[in-house]
């Protein structure tokens, strides 16, 4: 099952090279299911991390790459420009929150963070003249990317922070939102954020969230006004809002990105993930007019960004072809059965001693443990199954791809409680 060479030479993420946790030799991957090289079929439960929405190999999206790919697969993006960069823009200024403007296209997640807290960089010292605000506000449990600056705003204990020490650039912290998404709001719950944004606005150039959901950091849900009362803050004390929807968007949430549910507009937003359907890397950072404006009247005249295979015409192709035919479907009403399928599936677990929540949002299903999962002996007895879930810490998810069926869910979801349920072989 497992490869020699890849043992000994391939980092694979968060792995050791000394005892590294097993890896499973992929042959092909179609729909929602992942094909081993032993035969071996799992039904995906994790949509390679929020990505392959539609699945893998999908009919539509392959003719979209084989017809870029004829005309070019990729040329630079500094003095030129081109049909798919053009038609991508259009069709995502009119997805987007109706005050975005100016796109900039980047190569992953972590670096689109990086471009939009360069740009809440630029766009602050523009405006207000004054070097010390240029530091970092955000929620506890937050996950932005394993760059360096999308790093220093992850959470500082579960994200890498001491491992790095004095190197890594201190940000403000307030703690995880308490009030979940379901649960009754009132304004203590924003108390903490308001009086350290009022302590420090002077240091502050933009507060980073996650809306709606925390992926990484800890996969939470939590409540819309917690982005009405960010809002109301950044505007009262010159901080510009931005949104990590890298996770969210795409319909992952029961929106097609998770602002809606508050109805707030950021000033600067970043997509990824499921932006190409999982095919290849590609992010985008969008702004509005005014940002970019400021920006581009500051001390430098422009963003001081320009990736290597910025635009990608081959990426942009895919990306197009991807948000096509999600906005082709009736997305909202899928993602809504998939949420009501989850929460009946799921709900036995919350019996179970050894789980200590069950939650789920959109197509978004996640079990709480009340210990750590031993990760490669999960992911054995899933491949045993049949089915394909990524754990860690106490944390077992699922985000399946959205054509998942009725009887692949049930599936998926009654195997993976078949591991979790306390008995004699706990994991
Ligand atoms: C995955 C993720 C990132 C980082 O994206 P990469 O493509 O892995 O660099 C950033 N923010 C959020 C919310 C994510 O889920």
């Amino acid at each position: 099952m497992y490869d020699e060479f890849d043992k000994m030479h391939l980092w694979h993420p968060y792995t050791s090279t000394i005892s590294p946790l097993p890896t499973y030799k992929v042959k092909s991957a179609s729909g929602v299911k992942i094909l081993l090289e032993d035969g071996t079929q799992l039904i995906d439960g994790m949509s390679s991390w929020w990505a392959t929405i539609h699945g893998y190999n999908n009919a539509s999206i392959n003719a979209a790459i084989e017809n870029q790919i004829h005309k070019m697969s990729h040329v630079m993006f500094g003095g030129f420009t081109h049909d798919p960069a053009i038609e991508l823009g259009k069709i995502l200024l009119k997805i987007a929150p109706p005050n975005m403007n100016n796109i900039f296209y980047a190569d992953s997640g972590s670096v689109a963070v990086e471009v939009a807290l360069k740009m809440a960089i630029q766009a602050s010292l523009s405006k207000y003249h004054n070097p010390a605000k240029c530091n970092f506000i955000t929620f506890r449990s937050g996950y932005h990317g394993d760059t360096w600056n999308a790093m220093s705003v992850c959470d500082p204990v579960t994200g890498m922070h001491s491992m790095f020490g004095s190197s890594l650039s201190a940000r403000y912290f307030v703690k995880a939102p308490q009030c979940g998404f379901y649960d009754e709001w009132n304004d203590s719950y924003s108390e903490e954020l308001e009086n350290k944004i009022k302590l420090h606005h002077d240091e502050l150039a933009a507060m980073i969230v996650e809306p709606i959901v925390q992926g990484a950091g800890g996969m939470r849900f939590y409540h819309p006004n917690y982005l009405k009362k960010a809002r109301q803050l950044c505007d009262k004390y010159n901080l510009l809002l931005i949104f990590d929807e890298i996770a969210t968007g795409f319909g992952r949430t029961g929106r097609l990105f998770a602002w809606e549910h508050a109805n707030v507009q950021p000033d600067i937003m970043c997509i990824g993930k499921g932006l190409t359907g999982g095919y290849i890397t590609m992010s985008a950072v969008l702004t509005t007019k005014s940002v970019a404006d400021s920006i581009s009247s500051g001390e430098a005249g422009v963003l001081m960004h320009g990736p290597t295979f910025m635009g990608n015409p081959l990426a942009c192709a895919i990306a197009i072809a991807s948000t096509k035919l999600l906005l082709s479907t009736d997305w909202k009403s899928k993602i809504k059965h998939i949420e009501s399928q989850l929460n009946m599936l799921m709900s036995p677990a919350k019996q179970f001693d050894n789980v200590s929540e069950v939650r789920i949002l959109g197509a978004i299903g996640v079990i709480e443990m009340k210990n750590d999962v031993v990760v490669s002996e999960f992911q054995k007895e899933c491949v045993k199954r049949g089915i394909w879930v990524r754990p860690f810490g106490k944390l077992v998810y699922i985000m399946p791809p959205y054509i998942i069926s009725d009887s692949e869910l049930k599936f998926l979801v009654e195997n993976l409680l078949d591991i979790i349920k306390p008995n004699d072989g706990q994991i």
